[in-house]
């Protein structure tokens, strides 16, 4: 007889397209660190699906406002207005000190979103000829999966057989301010880039970088675009990862933790006139801004900041990385990170992340691989000391054990 985790990966290997390549736990409960599988095993959740559940799972005041907001009124369109959407204006734009705010759904959309709007702005506000512009990315960038996006992706996994794509992109090295300010142009109309770059393994760019990126964007007429959708809410112990490069950018994005996880919802937050340029019909999205979304988000914003995730992300992420860089092991090569978005680089002959990742699994901690050699950690904000000494040494007992 199979189990009950056996039958259902049947299921989805059977019925479902293999677009991922899931570890195998099947989840059926969560609540703040943890996650239960259908066995009852319980699992302390170092992913938080990619930083959309910071505020932990099933956070019971998001809850309360989801079903509160669900009773009463779920989707408008915004082909009428509902009474939740200024509200949620008013408080992302308090929060992250904005002046124009467009709602989306999944952070993909947010980034098509800025594209779209950095264009029309380059040729209505600062004259690039029609069909001209030009935006700058960085290699091994991760900004999400539609065809746009691809189409600027340095990963072949990511674009490779889904041509032919949108022209427009130059890609410059991540954290080489010499080699941006070499690819600007008269034509260039923004540069769209993550303070940290998460999915390339926690990648921080070396100091007084975007110090140099914000001047030379200013000197240019560059709008600096950051997709803060995974460092922003709180997951690098600041509200947006920008403050740690005491700069501001001019067109901010996030997602992901906007909901708490209980619901895609993402923003193009913009403080210059970009978002001005978009008229009616121009853009839009059948769910983006729906009173749903936005009475979540009002919840999720509010929770990260009254329960002090942002300074617990801080706090808790010095203590993790510290004990995580104290383990003596051959496996390890670098330990990354700021706040709670932490990774652990290791060496290639430490036979890859994968098998570490299974067994810290049996240890009852859920961690993702990401480029074959590095282990990428990141809980929910909530975490407590006890929870991340606990973990430390799950860590040391799987990478002394497993050591090359
Ligand atoms: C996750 C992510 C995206 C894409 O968000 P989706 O909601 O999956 O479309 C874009 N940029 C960054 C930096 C991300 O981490």
């Amino acid at each position: 007889m199979l189990s009950i985790t056996d039958t259902l990966i049947e299921t989805e290997n059977r019925l479902g397209a293999h677009n991922y390549k899931p570890l195998d736990v099947m989840l059926s409960r969560g609540e703040g660190v943890w996650v239960w599988d259908v066995d009852g095993n319980r699992y302390l959740d170092c992913l938080s699906a990619y930083s959309a559940v910071n505020q932990g799972h099933c956070h019971p005041k998001i809850m309360a406002a989801m079903i509160e907001q669900a009773q009463k009124l779920t989707l408008t369109s915004r082909a009428f207005r509902n009474d939740q959407l200024a509200l949620f204006y008013e408080e992302i734009a308090a929060l992250t000190r904005s002046h124009k705010v467009l709602p989306m759904n999944s952070g993909a959309e947010a980034v098509e979103t800025a594209i779209k709007a950095v264009r029309k702005w380059g040729y209505e506000v600062k004259g690039v000829p029609v069909g001209q512009a030009e935006i700058i990315v960085c290699s091994e960038n991760f900004h999400g999966r539609t065809l746009g996006i691809i189409g600027f992706s340095t990963d072949e996994t990511a674009r490779g057989g889904f041509g032919p794509f949108a022209p427009g992109f130059k890609v410059v090295p991540f954290g080489d301010a010499a080699a941006f300010e070499a690819a600007i142009t008269p034509h260039t109309v923004a540069f769209l880039v993550e303070p940290i770059q998460g999915e390339a393994g926690v990648i921080i760019p070396p100091k007084g970088y975007f110090a140099k990126v914000r001047e030379l964007c200013t000197r240019h007429g560059i709008t600096l675009i950051l997709d803060e959708i995974q460092t922003g809410l709180g997951r690098t112990g600041k509200l947006l990862a920008e403050e740690h490069e005491g700069i501001e950018a001019d067109v901010t994005l996030i997602g992901k933790a906007l909901s708490g996880g209980y619901y895609p919802v993402s923003a193009v937050l913009s403080n210059t006139d970009v978002l001005g340029v978009l008229k009616p019909g121009q853009h839009g999205s059948t769910f983006g801004g729906n009173p749903l979304a936005c009475a979540i988000a009002r919840a999720a914003m509010k929770v990260l900041v009254d329960e002090g995730m942002i300074e617990n992300s801080e706090r808790q992420g010095a203590r993790f990385k510290a004990q995580i860089e104290s383990i003596r092991s051959n496996a390890v090569r670098e330990v990354r990170g700021r706040g709670l978005m932490l990774a652990v680089e290791l060496h290639p002959e430490a036979g890859g992340a994968r098998r570490y990742c299974e067994a810290l699994r049996e240890r009852g901690i859920l961690v993702k691989d990401t480029h074959v050699n590095t282990i990428r950690i990141a809980p929910p904000l909530v975490i407590n000391e006890d929870q991340i000494d606990w973990a430390s040494e799950q860590f040391n007992k799987v990478l002394t054990a497993l050591e090359p």
